[in-house]
């Protein structure tokens, strides 16, 4: 591997090379679609604001969660949306959906203003597993992706390991179920095993 080709056509040579690019990971090609197969799960969250205290501490509820932070704002979380492509938009049906949980649950956030209300794409490998490390067959390729709903506190463990990885370090976490690969989709069958890992995550 000896960079990458831009879409402009343009060739940025490298001496190493690293796939991160979330849900997109697996759109350069065949290596990239056998290595580091995704699925974007969307998700939809809102930020509000109340001058009211409406909650010290996070509410968890079924499929729903709400955040305060430091100041005066709510995190009110999440929709997990399957087969919509690389579909990353904010819709009705996901506000509709987060909104009435959160108000079975704590009726006076329906006081609270909008701030903010946004959508992203989880990226999820088939075996909900993350892809982490050098691809097997290809020099200089590395993989980090399929970090799903965990990537914030995935994100140092991840970095960590793919500088050990380039800079020719020991690596000392067990982390060879990770190793980019054709994952298995994760199904009733295997399920049970699969929970076994300590790394898979669930829906
Ligand atoms: C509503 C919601 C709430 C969440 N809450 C939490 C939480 O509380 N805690 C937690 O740990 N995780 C949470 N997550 C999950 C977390 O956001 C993901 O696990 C994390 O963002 C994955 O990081 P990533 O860098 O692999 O992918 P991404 O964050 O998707 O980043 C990939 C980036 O690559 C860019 N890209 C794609 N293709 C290309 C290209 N060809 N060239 C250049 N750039 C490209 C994309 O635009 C994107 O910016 C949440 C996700 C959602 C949607």
């Amino acid at each position: 591997m000896q960079g990458i080709v831009l879409a402009s056509g343009e060739k940025v040579y490298a001496q190493n090379v690293l796939i991160a690019s979330g849900a997109w990971s697996g759109t350069y090609g065949k290596e990239a679609e056998y290595y580091a197969h995704m699925e974007g799960i969307r998700g939809q969250a809102l930020e509000v604001q109340s001058d009211t205290k409406l909650a010290n501490h996070i509410i968890k509820y079924n499929k729903g969660y709400i955040i305060p932070s430091l100041s005066d704002t709510y995190g009110i979380g999440s929709t997990t949306e399957k087969n919509v492509g690389f579909d990353n938009s904010a819709t009705v049906n996901g506000f509709i959906e987060i909104l009435t949980r959160a108000r079975e649950t704590l009726p006076s956030i329906e006081n609270a203003r909008i701030k903010r209300f946004w959508a992203g794409l989880r990226p999820a490998g088939r075996d909900r597993k993350p892809h982490i490390g050098k691809v097997p067959t290809i020099d200089n390729l590395y993989v980090a992706a399929g970090h799903y709903k965990i990537g914030f506190g995935y994100a140092p463990i991840t970095a960590d390991i793919i500088k050990r990885q380039i800079l020719g370090e020991e690596v000392p976490y067990p982390i060879n179920e990770l190793t980019p690969r054709d994952a298995e989709p994760l199904n009733k069958k295997n399920k049970n095993k699969q929970n076994e890992s300590n790394h898979v995550i669930e829906d």
